[in-house]
């Protein structure tokens, strides 16, 4: 027997396989009828600004995992690869190593294919994508002319975020906490026309169709928190000269404990009800506050800034005249600019109130809590005069109904989405297909003209005029108006690398058609996507714009269905001996570096291993020895097997088929950790001299789509012609698998709550673990300390809590 060198056989397999196209799946014939046999596995499209980290590559080998399990079972699965190589990180990281994005864009690909053909990924390479092609983008710019032919891409002046670093607008989710998402940087506030997407027609049905999804529990809650919705009602504060301020709030309830306003120092109302003696405050105040970014507006320091602009609002519950401040902290593009302030039930009014020594009104009493301020909304009401010692829900709900009957309040809901910025004054993106002209106004480019491709120009660099530097290009710039043929000028914004990821999916399976985006019948067959795997960072961009275009490209009569990804589970992250991997602590994991020392195989097993797929895990180098001594111990116990067919064990008949059974439950419910756990406890019980084939084929299988290039190899050892990936997945005897089984009676303080079935003689603390993940048991226990075991081997088990 050789040794187990698995650098020769993994060059040796991929070699076959890229001759062999293994991984090519067929598009199914015309006619062919629509089964479930055909499975989609789509994982996130890498940008290529670099190599691959280890989040794509636990990323990529789950989805291979899925891929080769699938086709065990007789699927066709589509597994395609792309690159989402036009935005932002791609033309960053041309101009920091003084590149051009398309060469540099270009070579990364490059670099990362390689990647990926030398960790074995199953890869349909006759699909590829990649979102900076012409033949990709002119459908990108497709989809913007259909937005914009329905009324759903708009232009209008905003203010808009603006990274000073990169000295470009970003869309509203690519801030965070008031920095820019990709640079760190505060972002500032700038006014610019810009095309929008109206995300906000769908808010209701992105927020309905949300419990319907079979996605991580993780990603369908930060997606709902996006959305942001909040119930509450519009509230009118008239000033003696009849001038309306409306404010929205979430807590009506509170309205007699408003003691006064505050608006945003831009409202518009500001000049006109500051009073003479205090405009020069104000305009002061106004001054700085401009100076300021969106980061210390918001986050702030403990001390709070405003001034008083010398005039009074009628709060409309009390009619008592309240007074009218200024202030950072509220922004004009959240609600209405405005914001009423009850102290005594807010913490950053409270703050504010005390230190310009307003006056605090307590309005709600909350059993046990004394000191102010109080912002549960689980209390009674108090000094709210006909409303006294009412809850706040059914007060807020009386309330809001008593002020509109005056015309005071409206019931409103809320929603922290805003429509989708698409606008980018960039150049590493597709051009926005629109056309000015001075005398037929905005004309969308003929889609016939499609795609307006993107010159190749060397200044590609933004400066900050705010001017695309596409606009530097007259030759390009200036275009007849495809109208009345006179002189006009190109939309000179690119659009934003999420609308490229937005419908790449659809585009997989018909990569060849170069006359329409998307044929009818390929989707058909292949879409929805089966499976989508990708990190949670993704959860509120990606997924979400992905869903938006679906809806609407579904309502337009484009496809058949309106979610792109019904399924999507979210892997979890991996750290590195405890921590968070980053450059300055030096702990990176540069992942070729390990396939280098270990070979792909065992560099994937030991991923697959490290812990859950949706909890990631802690990356060891001492724990990777583990994977390779197994697949050492693997190796030479099938090459025995091969060599000398003795009969196995008759008593192994019975763990084999109980393995399979594990092995194939944990790998559909994508518990990889637990599956390679229970093929190791395996072959821990096959012994050398007692080895038969029929042992070791089906571990051979099971072990395929973890460690697919020692398992070809193997397979042919035993003698095998046809590869390891044309074998089905081997089934198991549910009797041979079950017996020696036992049902454990389970009680919780000694009534009988849940039976469990669990091999005869199980440890007590194994037993133990699969009682308290129970369902049923978890509902009495209810995180309940659980003070006593009572344990009968076999028998039963007695929680006391
Ligand atoms: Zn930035
Ligand atoms: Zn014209």
């Amino acid at each position: 027997m050789k040794d187990y060198d698995a650098h020769a056989i993994e060059q040796k397999w991929q070699s076959v396989w890229e001759a062999e196209q293994s991984f090519h799946v067929d598009n199914p014939a015309p006619g062919e009828p629509v089964d479930d046999e055909h499975f989609y596995m789509l994982e996130m499209l890498p940008y290529p600004s670099g190599s691959l980290h280890m989040g794509h590559v636990l990323n990529y080998t789950l989805g291979d995992v899925v891929t080769h399990f699938k086709r065990r079972h007789g699927y066709k699965v589509l597994r395609p690869m792309g690159f989402d190589s036009f935005g932002l990180p791609a033309e960053n990281a041309a101009i920091k190593d003084g590149g051009h994005p398309l060469e540099i864009t270009e070579r990364n690909m490059e670099a990362i294919r390689e990647q990926m053909r030398l960790m074995g990924w199953a890869i349909d390479w006759q699909r590829e994508v990649s979102a900076h092609e012409p033949s990709y983008y002119r459908w990108t710019q497709w989809l913007f002319l259909k937005f914009f032919e329905h009324g759903l891409a708009y232009r209008k002046e905003a203010p808009v975020k603006w990274c000073p670093n990169d000295q470009t607008v970003l869309a509203n989710e690519q801030v965070i906490d008031g920095r820019c998402e990709r640079c760190d940087t505060p972002v500032e506030q700038r006014f610019l026309d810009q095309w929008f997407f109206r995300i906000t027609n769908y808010t209701e049905r992105l927020l309905e169709n949300l419990p319907n999804l079979d996605w991580s529990s993780s990603t369908v809650l930060l997606q709902k928190n996006w959305i942001g919705r909040s119930e509450g009602a519009e509230l009118i504060f008239e000033t003696p000269s009849g001038k309306k301020i409306t404010v929205f709030t979430t807590r009506p309830d509170t309205v007699f404990g408003a003691t006064y306003l505050v608006l945003a120092p831009e409202h518009p109302l500001v000049d006109e009800l500051t009073a003479v003696e205090r405009r020069s405050a104000v305009k002061a105040y106004q001054r700085e506050v401009q100076s300021k970014d969106i980061v210390s507006r918001r986050v702030g320091d403990k001390t709070k800034s405003g001034v008083f602009i010398g005039s009074y609002a009628r709060n409309p519950a009390t009619g008592e005249a309240i007074p009218i401040w200024i202030a950072d902290y509220v922004l004009m593009e959240y609600g209405t600019g405005a914001i009423m302030a009850v102290p005594a039930h807010d913490k950053r009014d409270f703050e504010f109130a005390t230190q310009f020594e307003l006056p605090i009104l307590q309005v709600v009493a909350v059993e046990g809590q004394t000191t102010l301020p109080t912002v549960s909304d689980g209390g009674v009401l108090m000094n709210s005069a006909p409303f006294d010692g009412m809850s706040c829900v059914e007060g807020g709900r009386k309330i809001v109904a008593w002020l509109a009957e005056r015309g005071l309040a409206t019931p409103r809901v809320q929603y922290r989405l805003h429509d989708w910025c698409i606008s980018r004054q960039r150049y590493w993106g597709p051009p926005i297909p629109i056309i000015y002209c001075e005398k037929c106004g905005v004309v969308p480019v003929p889609e016939k003209d499609l795609p307006v491709e993107l010159p190749l120009i060397e200044d590609f660099r933004p400066d900050d005029t705010g001017v695309s530097p596409l606009a530097r290009h007259e030759e390009w710039y200036f275009v007849k108006c495809p109208q009345c043929g006179g002189q006009a000028r190109r939309e000179t914004d690119v659009s934003d690398t999420f609308l490229d990821s937005a419908w790449y999916h659809l585009r997989y399976p018909s990569t060849e058609f170069h006359d329409r985006p998307f044929d009818p019948a390929r989707t058909k067959k292949w879409l929805p996507v089966s499976s989508y795997i990708g990190g949670n960072e993704h959860a509120v961009l990606h997924l979400l714009y992905s869903r938006f275009v679906c809806m609407v490209l579904a309502d337009l009569g484009h496809l058949h269905f309106d979610t792109p990804y019904p399924r999507f589970r979210a892997h979890g992250l991996i750290v590195k001996d405890g921590a968070k991997m980053s450059k300055s602590r030096g702990n990176v994991v540069v992942p070729d570096a390990y396939i280098q020392q270990w070979g792909a195989d065992t560099f994937r097993m030991y991923l697959m291993f490290l812990g859950p797929f949706q909890e990631g895990g802690d990356f060891r180098d001492s724990g990777i020895v583990g994977q390779r001594r197994f697949l050492e111990k693997v190796w030479a116990l099938v090459h025995e097997a091969a060599g000398a067919d003795v009969a196995g064990a008759p008593e192994l008949q019975q763990k084999l088929h109980r393995t399979i059974r594990k092995v194939s439950a944990d790998t559909e419910a994508l518990q990889y950790n637990t599956a390679i756990a229970a093929m190791m406890e395996y072959v821990n019980e096959l012994k050398h001299g007692a080895v038969s084939k029929a042992l070791v084929e089906p571990l051979v299988i099971m072990l395929a789509p973890y460690a697919p290039h020692i398992a070809e190899e193997l397979w042919s050892a035993l003698g095998n012609a046809t590869p390891v990936f044309a074998a089905r997945w081997p089934a198991y005897d549910e009797r041979l698998a079950s017996a020696g089984d036992v049902e454990i009676a389970v009680q919780v303080n000694g009534k009988l709550r849940s039976r469990l079935t669990v091999p005869r003689g199980m440890a007590e603390k194994d037993v133990l673990d699969r009682v308290l993940a129970d369902e049923a048991v978890k509902k009495f226990v209810d995180g309940q300390k659980v003070k006593k075991v009572i344990y009968v081997q076999d028998r039963l088990v007695n929680l006391v809590v």
